[in-house]
């Protein structure tokens, strides 16, 4: 590994206090805001994004046919890599490349049990339901290097 690509490395994992987002506070409405940057849960990683989609369902946020929990930060389909992880996380380490499904389903309540995932009483999705902060371990994945 050269030096560059060491201290690109290293600049990588640096965790501003501040992020920008686009913020939606109500169909068609929405503004450039400065946040804090999320702190991970302990089941939670912490991904730096490197690349984000936009969505059919984002039309639809923006025009309003879609049943979103506002104020809402868009941009569901991300990749990028961990910077942060809660203390329970060992399935991921800092510097992996990742990306992550858009849903969190809980894995407790009746539908869940049965193996009914997406039926179930607590589906959240990022960018929808859901203030997009840090990722549950459990629905990211390791993004294979190219
Ligand atoms: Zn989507
Ligand atoms: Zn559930």
């Amino acid at each position: 590994m050269g030096e560059s690509t060491c201290h690109e490395a290293i600049e990588e994992l640096q965790i501003p206090e501040f992020m920008k987002a686009i913020r939606y506070v109500e169909p068609k409405m929405f503004t450039l805001v400065t946040i804090p940057v999320p702190r991970p849960g302990a089941n939670e990683v912490l991904i730096k994004v490197k690349s984000c989609g936009i969505c059919g369902s984002d039309l639809h946020i923006h025009s309003g046919d879609l049943d979103t929990r506002m104020p809402v930060i868009t941009g569901h389909e991300t990749s990028g890599i961990v910077v942060k992880k809660g203390d329970t996380v060992s399935m991921f380490q800092l510097g992996n490349k990742v990306t992550a499904d858009n849903s969190e389903l809980c894995g407790h309540c009746y539908y869940c049990r049965l193996g009914k995932p997406l039926y179930c009483e607590n589906f959240a999705a990022h960018g929808l339901h859901r203030k997009f902060e840090s990722l549950a371990a459990s629905s990211s994945w390791l993004k294979p290097s190219y």
